[in-house]
């Protein structure tokens, strides 16, 4: 058999993968020996080769599903001696391919999944864990993660390889500025532990590195006290310069822990403004009047509710089912995230406002785009603009369509719109739908890219690790 097995139960599956697995190597035994299970049955592979944006499609020849860090060392310690390639696939949330390996091999982490133990400050937890089982663990002890992203079934180390934005971010950074240890394989085989004080050199170029220096296997990760209630706040503006004073007003004044705004497609041509405000709090509820004073948003449109902090982190889950149901999840997701600096925010967000129709992110789509201060920011390769405050300023397209012709000109259009806000010192996050050349993400590390360069020779010097972005 061409499969090495273990607990996963239907791990043999008879001669078609063994054909396979001979007709590349020579012999089963030039496999390595895993718990787990490394197969080229042809449903793995095809799992492998796609991902949430459905626009690159490549498939690799191994998928590893493992049962331990073990299992991932020796697969990539072989692949290493045999050549190929191998990326680290979480929950395949991508929007271009990064998770791919064409003819390589992708360790499927969501097997490597267990939470090993929780204190009142921190969770160890394997790399595959979704966050959404983080959070559940780590509430039923009253503890919280402190930054959440807005979808929570991504894993943790696919947030932890791009950095981890989310709505509290303004207060206590990235979630890799929330990580305390890593473990992580590197190309020789060796799982190694790094941190701040441990392999500083590994742990700043795994945080938002792409998966460009190894895997991670193992997080510990900070947990703070969690609110039990969020009084939850969406307040509609007329226009954008209306919703960008107000949200300048909120963040400086500190009158929401969880901050976000967003353009809403309303009709032919228009949009709707909303900022979205969650006040946390234990005990009595905020009082509105003070919450809202002096805010200049329509009033009558506000929408005001009160939700556990649980019901408040799992928002985008009705959405995800509206998706679902209507057949939008599955289509292309051509996103593209950035980073906007302060001063020139308002001007290129209603430039390239402009030049989208509602079409440009379909029907559900939206245009993220609120303030962020940036004290709490602390990882080396998440790069933003300078200044203490940004703007993340996202396309996150739904489209209606699946038809090439259509995603195509959005991928496109992507690429215009990186160039535009480049040129006046906005920076991409790396979930967008487009190419990127090596002097792109040259450009883009800018004065990190020496870290990720030379921690890339140290610890992955054939360049094995997680060529679907294309830094290397
Ligand atoms: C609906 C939705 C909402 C989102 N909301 C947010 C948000 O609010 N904030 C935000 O910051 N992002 C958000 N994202 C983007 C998301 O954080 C990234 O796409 C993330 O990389 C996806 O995680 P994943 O587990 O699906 O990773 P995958 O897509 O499987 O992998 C992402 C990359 O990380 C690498 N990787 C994965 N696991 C590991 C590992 N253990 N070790 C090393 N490398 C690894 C992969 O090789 C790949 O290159 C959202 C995405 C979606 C689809």
């Amino acid at each position: 058999m061409s499969q090495r097995s273990g607990p996963f139960g239907d791990a043999v599956r008879g001669p078609a993968p063994l054909n396979q697995a001979v007709a590349t190597l020579g012999s089963e035994q030039d496999l390595p020996p895993v718990t787990g299970e490394l197969t080229t049955d042809p449903a793995a592979q095809s799992a492998t080769a796609d991902d949430f944006g459905h626009i690159v499609h490549r498939t690799p020849q191994y998928v590893l599903k493992p049962a331990s860090a073990a299992d991932i060392s020796a697969t990539v310690a072989w692949a290493a001696s045999q050549g190929l390639k191998v990326a680290a696939r979480g929950q395949g949330h991508s929007t271009y391919g990064r998770p791919m390996v064409p003819d390589g091999a992708v360790v499927d982490m969501s097997t490597l999944n267990t939470i090993h133990s929780i204190a009142s400050d921190r969770m160890v937890v394997d790399a595959g864990a979704k966050w959404s089982a983080v959070i559940d663990a780590a509430l039923a002890r009253g503890l919280t993660p402190p930054v959440l992203t807005a979808y929570t079934d991504l894993s943790v180390g696919g947030t932890l390889s791009v950095g981890g934005i989310g709505g509290m971010s303004h207060l206590y950074g990235i979630q890799t500025d929330n990580v305390l240890e890593l473990n992580v394989v590197v190309a020789d085989g060796r799982e190694l532990t790094c941190s701040a004080t441990q392999n500083t050199d590994l742990f700043n170029a795994v945080r938002a590195g792409l998966g460009q220096v190894g895997i991670i296997t193992r997080t510990t990760l900070k947990l703070i006290p969690a609110p039990a209630r969020v009084r939850r706040y969406q307040l509609f503006y007329p226009d954008q310069p209306t919703l960008t004073a107000d949200q300048r007003t909120v963040l400086n004044e500190r009158r929401f822990q969880h901050i976000q705004g967003k353009f809403i497609p309303d009709g032919p041509g228009g949009w709707k403004f909303q900022l979205e405000g969650g006040v946390f709090y234990t005990g009595s509820a905020p009082g509105d009047d003070a919450v809202l004073a002096g805010l200049s948003d329509t009033r009558a449109s506000a929408v005001i509710a009160d939700l556990s902090y649980s019901d408040y982190l799992n928002t985008f889950d009705a959405l995800e089912n509206i998706l679902r149901g209507n057949g939008q999840w599955f289509n292309p997701h051509p996103w593209w995230l950035t980073f906007l600096p302060d001063s020139a925010a308002e001007s290129l967000a209603a430039e390239i406002l402009d030049q989208l129709t509602d079409d440009g992110v379909g029907p559900f789509g939206q245009v993220t785009y609120y303030p962020m201060t940036t004290e709490a920011f602390r990882t080396p390769l998440l790069r933003v603009p300078g200044g203490s405050v940004i703007f993340p300023f996202n396309l996150i397209r739904l489209p209606a369509t699946s038809d090439q012709a259509t995603i195509d000109q959005m991928v496109t259009q992507n690429r215009a719109f990186y160039e535009r806000i480049r040129s006046a010192g906005g920076l991409l996050y790396p979930v967008t739908a487009m190419a990127m050349s090596k002097d792109d993400w040259k450009i883009h590390f800018g004065s990190g890219y020496p870290l990720l360069s030379s921690a890339k020779t140290k610890y992955d010097p054939q360049h094995i690790f997680t060529p679907g972005y294309e830094v290397f």
